[in-house]
C-alpha cells in the first residue's frame, strides 16, 4: 500500500494538494485520517457528497472496522473513545519516543500505538480495496501521524511537506471565517496570531526533521504552488511517480472524485478547482501582529528559504 503523507500546520493549503495529488490517475484523496473518528462520530459528510456511513468507500471502512476491531456504534469502543486514543498517540510531546520505534519489532509497541496501528492497517487496506486506487493521499499533516503511519506493516510512506508564509496562516487563523453552506463545526478551529506562530515554527521544524529522513520527500512552499500551479505539481507528481492532476488551464485543475473524510471546508466546493495566491493578510493583518509574527517566525523562514536555493 502506497501513503502519500501530506505534513505540515493548518491553513496551509494542505488540503488542497491532498485534493491534487489524489487526482492523479490511480491516486486518492482521503483526507486527514488521524481525524477521521469524530467525523464519523457526528455523521459527516463525504467529498462525494454522501453521508459517511452511506459513501461507497467510509460505509464500508467503518463495517470493517466494527466487525475487526469492535469500535463503532454498539461496539466495546465507541469512535469517540478511540479518538481519545489517537490523540494521546499523536500528541508532539510523543515524537522522540515514536520515533525510537522499528516497524519490524512490532512487540516493542506502546499498546495504544499498536492498537492504532493495527486499526490504521485495516482502514488504508479497505480504502485501497474498495476505491481500486493504489495511492492513498492523507492529510493527518502532524509529524506525529507521520511516524505512527509509517510504522503500518506493508505502506510505503512518501511525505510531501507543505509550508505557507506563517503571516499568512496567522491571518487565516485569526480571523473567523464563515464558509458558505458549511454547517459551523466542520470549520477548522481558529487561535491567536502569537499562539498560531509558535504552532507553525514547531510544526513546520518537527516535519522537516521527521520528513526528511524518509526517500522522495519533498518541500514544498505553498507560495510556489499558486504562482506556478501546473509547473509545481508536474514536479510534485513526477517525484511521486504519478502521472500530474489534469489541468484545464495554467491555474485551473478538474479534481477527481475524492473521499476527503475530514478536513477544510474547501473540499466541498466545485471540482474545477481554480488555484490562485490569497494575499489578504497583506493589506489586512495589522502592523503590529505581522512584526510579532515575522520575528518569531524568522528563524525558520530564513532556513527554509536557504533550503529553497
Ligand atoms: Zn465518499
Amino acid at each position: 500500500m502506497r501513503l502519500v503523507f501530506v505534513a505540515g500546520w493548518m491553513r496551509s493549503g494542505t488540503t488542497l494538494l491532498t485534493e491534487l495529488v489524489g487526482s492523479s490517475p490511480g491516486a486518492l484523496a482521503v483526507g486527514e485520517l488521524a481525524t477521521m473518528w469524530t467525523a464519523l462520530e457526528r455523521e459527516d459528510h463525504c467529498s462525494c457528497g454522501q453521508p459517511l456511513r452511506s459513501c461507497p468507500v467510509w460505509g464500508v471502512v467503518a463495517t470493517e472496522v466494527a466487525d475487526r476491531h469492535d469500535i463503532g456504534p454498539g461496539c466495546s469502543t465507541s469512535y469517540l473513545d478511540f479518538d481519545a486514543v489517537v490523540r494521546g498517540v499523536l500528541r508532539l510531546r510523543r515524537l522522540p519516543g515514536l520515533r525510537r520505534l522499528r516497524r519490524t519489532d512490532p512487540d516493542s509497541f506502546p499498546a495504544d500505538v499498536r492498537r492504532l496501528s493495527e486499526v490504521m492497517r485495516t482502514v488504508l487496506r479497505t480504502v485501497t480495496e474498495v476505491s481500486g486506487c493504489s495511492v492513498i493521499v492523507d492529510s493527518s499533516k502532524r509529524p506525529t501521524a507521520l511516524v505512527v503511519f509509517a510504522l503500518i506493516p506493508g505502506v510505503e510512506l512518501t511525505p510531501v511537506h507543505l509550508v505557507r508564509d506563517p503571516r499568512a496562516v496567522a491571518f487565516s487563523e485569526s480571523r473567523r471565517w464563515q464558509w458558505e453552506g458549511v454547517k459551523a463545526h466542520l470549520s477548522p478551529p481558529g487561535r491567536g496570531v502569537l499562539l498560531s506562530a509558535l504552532h507553525w515554527v514547531l510544526t513546520t521544524v518537527a516535519c522537516h526533521l521527521v520528513g526528511s529522513r524518509f526517500p522522495g520527500y519533498r518541500l514544498l512552499r505553498f507560495e510556489r504552488l499558486t504562482a506556478l500551479p501546473e509547473e509545481t505539481m508536474t514536479a510534485v507528481s513526477n517525484g511521486l511517480g504519478l502521472i500530474p492532476p489534469p489541468f484545464v488551464a495554467a491555474d485551473a485543475v478538474q479534481l477527481a472524485p475524492s473521499h476527503v473524510v475530514n478536513g477544510n471546508p474547501s473540499r466541498f466546493g466545485s471540482r474545477l478547482r481554480k488555484i490562485k495566491a490569497d494575499e489578504r493578510w497583506r493589506t489586512q493583518l495589522p502592523v503590529t501582529e505581522r512584526l510579532a509574527v515575522g520575528v518569531l517566525t524568522a528563524p525558520v523562514r530564513l532556513a527554509l528559504k536557504l533550503m529553497a536555493r
